[in-house]
């Protein structure tokens, strides 16, 4: 399996990531330490996790090339509109202490704002300093109204994604536009390992139900960025290159959804 995935505007991204939500910034950069000496490429971070001071300095500690690494930031809420937008992404930038970053999100679809903070983030992408930009947590309608005023169309979307949320409508209607899907809560925030069947499958190709979930997701052409802040997970969760698990697996994993959201509704969020 190709480990990059070429996104609409020619960027590579890698397939699978760290994602460092709900970790201080002292483990945070541990975890992009141990993350980068593991092979991983892709950090997935955000404002609002308020660890972008240790996500860099993990990144420089780890004394990878920059150039070999994609890291990914988001516009927080009440930072949306179009000045606010742009003094956000600065402040990112500072941080994390680089001078760009390979994709900028907006984090949720906030009611009358999320068309003017795109009209910035298009010209954060311009002007290079994001190599790509997308928008997290946005339904079918969501981006049918930003479409309506982009000059750029996103070239991913970050959603809630995991084997009891396949959310295959949207992925369809992703597919169609060639906008990328990226799965946040892709192990179920841990909640879905016990999943008999996803143990089942785990013995038989004698890996965990962790790594089985994300080789679901890899298979299923979906950019997939497990958290943890254990070097053993980390390794662990990266350890999915040397299996495949068969159309009938794969199918099994499908079946498991039931439409079962552990985070915010996107249509009915109040933050
Ligand atoms: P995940 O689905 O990645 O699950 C993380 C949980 O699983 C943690 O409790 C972790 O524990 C545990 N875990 C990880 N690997 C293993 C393993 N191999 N074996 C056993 N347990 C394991 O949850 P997240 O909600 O963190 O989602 C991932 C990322 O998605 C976030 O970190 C963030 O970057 C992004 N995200 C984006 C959102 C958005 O609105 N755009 C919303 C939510 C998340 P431990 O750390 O103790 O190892």
């Amino acid at each position: 399996m190709d480990k990059m995935k070429r996104l609409s505007n020619g960027i590579e991204m890698p397939r699978l990531g760290l994602g460092v939500w709900r970790v201080e910034e002292q483990d945070a950069r541990n975890s992009v330490r141990w993350a980068i000496e593991a092979g991983y490429q892709l950090i997935d971070t955000a404002a609002i996790y308020k660890n972008e001071k240790g996500v860099g300095e993990g990144i420089r500690q780890s004394g990878i090339q920059r150039e070999k690494l994609f890291v990914t930031t988001k516009l927080w809420n009440a930072d949306q509109g179009y000045d606010s937008a742009h003094q956000a992404f600065n402040d990112s930038l500072e941080r994390l202490g680089l001078e760009t970053v390979d994709l900028y999100l907006i984090h949720w679809p906030v009611k009358g704002k999320f068309k003017d903070s795109w009209r910035a983030m298009e010209e954060i992408y311009e002007s290079g300093r994001a190599k790509a930009i997308g928008v997290s947590n946005f339904q079918k309608h969501h981006i049918e109204e930003l479409l309506t005023t982009a000059k750029i169309k996103p070239m991913v979307n970050q959603i809630e994604l995991h084997p009891t949320l396949t959310q295959v409508d949207l992925r369809n209607y992703l597919a169609k536009e060639n906008i990328a899907v990226e799965a946040w809560s892709p192990l179920g925030q841990g909640k879905i390992l016990q999943h008999p069947t996803l143990i089942e499958l785990g013995k038989k190709h004698q890996k965990s139900a962790a790594q089985v979930i994300i080789r679901w997701h890899l298979q299923s052409d979906i950019i997939v960025i497990p958290k943890s802040v254990h070097e053993e997970r980390i390794q662990e969760n990266f350890d999915v290159f040397d299996f495949t698990l068969s159309e009938d697996e794969m199918a099994l994993i499908d079946g498991l959804n039931i439409n079962e959201r552990l985070g915010a509704d996107p249509d009915n969020f109040d933050f």
